[in-house]
């Protein structure tokens, strides 16, 4: 997709100028709003689905399980459901056609979505066949502040024409999982509807419930109609499809040139939500409250000025970076909030902006975490706890296949149940094909990276007694039980499982499965259990005695998983690479320049092969980092560390060597690839490379550089990814055990950095230029904050309430 060609300069603002019917898809994931507790994609509300639109709204955690019979097999999917669209809102003029941008002769459209307000805003005169103009302005937003709220304002300016217009509103729950070509051979119908009416003045309500997972969800929607500030009551008509969709109309007699303002106001509910008995009930009640766009919009603003308070990351020097840098974290904070902490919902590998990957949660969260642990760490708990309430089913799942303790699935969905498709279509060749993903059994330790992590930032000993140790015990179980120790060799050796890398499933002419010994699910397996040994050693007395009776742990487990750790596997070639798995020096080397040549794009190089005939399993070729990944979660002193106890000697040279050599055998099938490889090229000191990256990373959702991919939801590892190299390579922020570590390294371009950061309960403001640093630490005024601020190698003791100023001396 070419860059469209028209973006504001303001960072705070993605405008389109034009209405491009081809790019609409894209737009409406860029554009779409949300709270966390739902999002809507910006379709345009005149449309409903069609080739141009598709209008979207996902609530967290509202999941739906159905059958469909595929290549002789039943297979089930859970779906992301796609919940009844609340937006639809269009007018005719007299007995014309209903409004639409995609039918009718837009003489002029202008579309900008308002990040820094969460407000989308479009605008088009447009023209019917009869020459009638005129002028529709809307606004949307979805609330931030009460998560159940929707809001539009619709204002029509008829220009030359006095006539009557018919106004419709719907709530339509015809709506199908429809957003992704893939998947449309599969069942994509999960609503049936339960109720539907109107009530009090002008409110229509739907209730529809899911075929499976019995979860009610209920819509309710007031209108109001202004005309120069005065309010204007005409009666509505209800007209009702089957039982599934309600619209709303009246006919206005309309001036020419004057302004008829509409405003619709929509609230969402379900049966999951907490402390909600009677979801219908719920939304009807809630709109007893005559609410009114403006009051909306303010409270609505509001709760944004404050997220941007703690969140915003200010750059000067570089316009792009800094509209990305808010765009992603904007999408982050509609993906997940701090209303999280009431729903039962994880974080959305694609937002809930759309279809893709059915809304499954998967590891990406790793990338994201850090963005809510430094800043709103209620949210990180939260998306953690989904990962808890899921446990028992791990364990379900661990023992199933044989092994202990807790073993998360891969896709996870409303259960926690593996839900990996068993088949999978390549679009390329259009053959279903078995799917092996599932065995990324690598997902457990990013959990348990997750848990650390939350309790390294936030120290908050509750969440680790009462949930996150039990967590880390559980995965260090199931660790050590994909352990298996080999008397000929003195290690241990895990096999059956896959890396990052989705290219390779098995080894060539093999009938099983997955590889022995992937470098980079080894090395977490040794990491963790070494933080399950600290975690059992930090926890109170009795809370290790009963968590230990609990998962059936005894002292000797402890003594194991410490053996484990330093007789872990890991394959070393004779120049230092790192294999990564067993046998991968045996695959054969792509020709990498004919296949540039030959496709152009070659980034799902599993897809290309497999139309051609073969299998990707046979070359040394990576669809994402996999070894390198390791290098993205610790510092590399800690890897060191890890690799010593492991008998093995790691240095900065052979991190130099490996990433040489897998650089060129990667070819970055993954969004997250980039961000991976751009942290490891910075620690390299390849700054120019690590920047190349980081363009990448920032315009892989704004451009849909994959080719297509953002449409169908945007991509939160890699929005997180960009934030979190923003921190910790361009701030420089390492927070370490006993200090907090600033080594600023900003871009070429940039030429200051603003940052908060919250850790261990206080607020730390750092002002970045390419000279100086300046360091605020919020707190009791004039008392010294005992975490000591190590600035390009110095300490420092700070002062709390006092702006601390250091010169930074030029980077070697
Ligand atoms: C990547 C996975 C990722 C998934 C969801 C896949 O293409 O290979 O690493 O978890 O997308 O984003």
């Amino acid at each position: 997709m070419k860059k469209p060609k028209t973006h504001n300069h303001s960072s705070w603002k993605l405008t389109y100028k034009d209405f491009v019917p081809a790019e609409e898809n894209l737009r409406e994931a860029l554009c779409t709003l949300g709270n966390g507790y739902f999002g809507t994609r910006a379709a345009s509300m005149e449309s409903s689905v069609s080739r141009i639109h598709y209008p979207g709204t996902y609530v967290a955690g509202v999941y739906n399980k159905t059958p469909t019979h595929i290549a002789g097999r039943t297979i089930f999917n859970e779906d992301f459901v796609n919940c009844p669209n609340w937006l639809y809102l269009s007018f005719r003029i007299g007995d014309g056609e209903w409004i639409t941008p995609s039918t009718g002769n837009v003489l002029s459209y202008r579309q900008e979505l308002d990040i820094h307000r969460g407000v989308l805003t479009r605008s088009m005169r447009i023209q019917d066949r009869e020459g009638r103009k005129t002028t529709v302005k809307a606004q949307m937003l979805v609330h931030m502040q009460n998560p159940h709220i929707g809001a539009i304002k619709y204002v029509i300016t008829p220009e030359n024409y006095a006539e009557w217009i018919i106004v419709r509103s719907a709530l339509d729950g015809t709506v199908q999982n429809r957003g992704v070509p893939r998947y449309r051979q599969l069942n994509s119908k999960h609503l049936k509807g339960i109720a539907l009416g109107g009530f009090g003045k002008n409110g229509i309500y739907l209730s529809m419930k899911t075929s499976q997972s019995n979860i009610t969800i209920s819509q309710a929607s007031r209108l109001r109609i202004f005309k120069g500030g005065r309010e204007l009551k005409p009666v509505s008509r209800i007209l009702k499809d089957k039982n599934k969709k309600i619209c709303q109309e009246f006919a206005l007699k309309v001036s020419r040139k004057k302004h008829y303002e509409i405003e619709k106001i929509v609230s969402i509910y379900t049966s999951k939500d907490e402390l909600i008995k009677n979801p219908l009930s719920a939304t009807i009640n809630s709109m007893k409250t005559s609410y009114r766009f403006k009051s909306l919009l303010k409270t609505h603003t509001q709760a944004w000025e404050l997220l941007w308070r703690r969140f915003d990351i200010q750059i000067e020097g570089d316009q792009f970076s800094q509209k990305v840098l808010r765009l992603h974290t904007f999408h982050l904070l509609q993906a997940a909030s701090v209303h999280n902490s009431s729903i039962d919902g994880g974080l959305p590998a694609r937002g809930l902006h759309g279809e893709a990957y059915r809304g499954h949660i998967f590891w990406d969260e790793v990338f994201v975490m850090s963005f809510f642990d430094l800043h709103t760490p209620q949210t990180s708990k939260a998306l953690l706890l989904y990962r808890y309430n899921r446990l028992s089913k791990a364990r379900e799942y661990a023992k199933e296949n044989g092994y202990k303790g807790a073993m998360f699935p891969w896709q996870s969905g409303s259960t926690g149940e593996e839900e990996t498709q068993s088949l999978h279509l390549n679009p390329m060749s259009g053959k279903w094909g078995p799917d092996y993903s599932r065995i990324q059994r690598h997902v457990s330790f990013a959990i348990a990276y997750n848990v650390w992590q939350h309790w390294k930032y936030t120290r908050d000993i509750d969440f680790l007694v009462n949930y996150g140790a039990e967590m880390i015990l559980s995965i260090a179980q199931f660790g050590a039980s994909l352990s298996k120790y080999s008397r000929k060799d003195k290690r241990y050796h895990t096999e059956g499982i896959m890396g990052p890398d989705e290219f390779h499933e098995r080894f060539p002419n093999s009938d099983k499965p997955g590889f022995k010994d992937n470098a980079y699910t080894n090395l977490l397996i040794a990491w963790t259990l070494i933080r399950a040994q600290e975690i059992a050693s930090i926890l109170p007395r009795d809370t290790k005695d009963n968590l230990f009776k609990k998962l059936h742990l005894k002292e000797q487990d402890l003594l194991h998983w410490e053996n484990i750790s330093q007789k872990m596997n890991i394959i070393f070639n004779n120049d230092g690479i790192i294999s990564q798995f067993d046998g991968y020096f045996k695959l054969k080397e792509l020709d990498w320049a004919s296949y540039r040549a030959k496709y152009g794009k070659i980034q799902r190089m599993d897809r290309i092969l497999k139309s051609e005939g073969k299998s990707p399993n046979e070359y040394k070729i990576a669809k994402q980092a996999d070894v390198l990944m390791m290098f993205y979660h610790f510092p590399l002193v800690e890897i060191k560390d890890i690799f010593r106890r492991l008998g093995y000697k790691f240095t900065h040279f052979l991190l130099k060597k490996n990433y040489e050599y897998y650089i060129k055998r990667t070819s970055h099938g993954s969004t997250l690839s980039r961000v991976a490889h751009c942290y490891v090229a910075y620690l390299l000191a390849r700054y120019s490379e690590s920047w190349k990256y980081f363009l990448d990373i920032l315009r892989s959702d704004i451009y849909d550089t994959q080719g297509g991919t953002t449409p169908e939801g945007i991509h939160v590892g890699v929005m997180g990814g960009s934030i979190n190299i923003a921190m910790r390579h361009f701030a420089g922020i390492e927070i370490l055990k006993d200090k907090i570590k600033v080594e600023p390294s900003l871009p070429k371009k940039w030429r200051s950095m603003k940052l908060r950061f919250f850790y261990r309960e206080k607020w730390i403001a750092l002002s970045i230029t390419k000279k100086d640093i300046t360091i605020l630490v919020h707190g009791p005024e004039s008392k010294i904050f005992n975490v000591p601020f190590e600035v390009n190698g110095k300490l420092h003791h700070l002062v709390f309430g006092k702006a601390h100023n250091v010169f930074l001396s030029r980077r070697k």
